[in-house]
């Protein structure tokens, strides 16, 4: 038998910040040659029941999952949670309140877009988003690259949403800890999203390494779409040292927007144990 190593376990849909609906992504990993996939929308459980049924039917193995918004400190991180019970009440909750945090957080964004004369962006990410639980930076993005303030999505972040830009609002998302709590508690897996995005210094790494672990942590992901291909032998490295599982997803978000389509990535370096082998052989 085939050994099932086509896992890809970050991937994101209309119920966050994606483009595609859940069944339109796991249709598009299907014909990539996934064999396993999970949906992790940003702080909602949303398109999990959409993609387990497209899942069924298209023969790949599903993994409910879920990417949580976390402050450390002055950094956002994101936790990965993968397996959880999406009827878990602990996970609700605690994900509603992430969520009832970002439309507030989108009027600081609309308000400083304004005083750079990008008025009428509010509406415009709504009107992207759907809702208003779900407005996310990359609602406004695809906003100004649609009027032409920006080339692409990426531009506006270059320019105004990033960290440090005239746009960015430094905003409180869900604490480490507790975010933990409701993985753990909801039955799932933890596992540290794209830990190279963070710009973390050596000793920051190892602080939020180390913390992760203690708090439960059992995976990073090495081979993810949110990683330069030349970064992946250091995250590697670190899932070595400390005894951690690797993962492997595309964190796609839409075609023509992310540098990897879900199913595509290469695979995990041989010398990692994959974060699937909790849950499948
Ligand atoms: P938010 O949760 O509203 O802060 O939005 C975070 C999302 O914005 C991430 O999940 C990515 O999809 C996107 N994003 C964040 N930083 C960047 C960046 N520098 N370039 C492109 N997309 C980004
Ligand atoms: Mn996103
Ligand atoms: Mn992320
Ligand atoms: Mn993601």
């Amino acid at each position: 038998m085939r050994r099932l190593d086509n896992f890809d376990l970050h991937n994101h849909s209309t119920a966050s910040d994606g483009l595609l609906t859940p069944t339109q992504l796991l249709e598009l990993g299907a014909r990539n040659g996934a064999q396993a996939m999970a949906l992790t929308d940003h702080d909602t459980v949303d398109g999990l029941e959409e993609a387990g049924e497209a899942a069924r039917r298209l023969g790949v193995l599903f993994v409910g999952g879920v990417e949580i918004s976390v402050s450390w400190g002055e950094t956002t991180v994101h936790v990965v949670g993968l397996g959880i019970d999406p009827g878990s009440a602990v996970l609700d909750d605690g994900l509603r309140s992430v969520r009832d945090g970002r439309l507030g957080r989108a009027r600081l964004m609309a308000q400083a877009l304004e005083k750079l004369g990008m008025p009428g962006t509010l509406e415009a990410a709504l009107a992207l988003a759907g809702r208003e639980d779900r407005l996310s930076r990359t609602h406004f993005a695809r906003h100004l690259a649609e009027t032409g303030a920006v080339r692409d999505a990426q531009q506006a972040f270059d320019k105004y949403l990033g960290k440090g830009k005239p746009a960015f609002v430094q905003h409180q998302w869900a604490g480490l800890e507790e975010a933990m709590g409701w993985i753990l508690g909801s039955g799932g897996i933890a596992v540290l999203a794209h830990p190279g995005r963070y710009g973390l210094k050596p000793l920051g790494r190892a602080t939020l390494l180390e913390e992760f672990k203690r708090l439960g942590g059992e995976a990073i992901e090495v081979v993810t779409g949110s990683h330069r291909p030349e970064e992946y032998a250091t995250w590697r490295r670190v899932a070595e040292e400390y005894g951690f599982l690797a993962s492997r997803g595309a964190d796609f978000h839409g075609l023509g927007e992310s540098p990897v389509e879900p199913g595509r990535l290469p695979p995990l370096p041989a010398s990692l144990v994959p974060v699937w082998t909790r849950w499948a052989h």
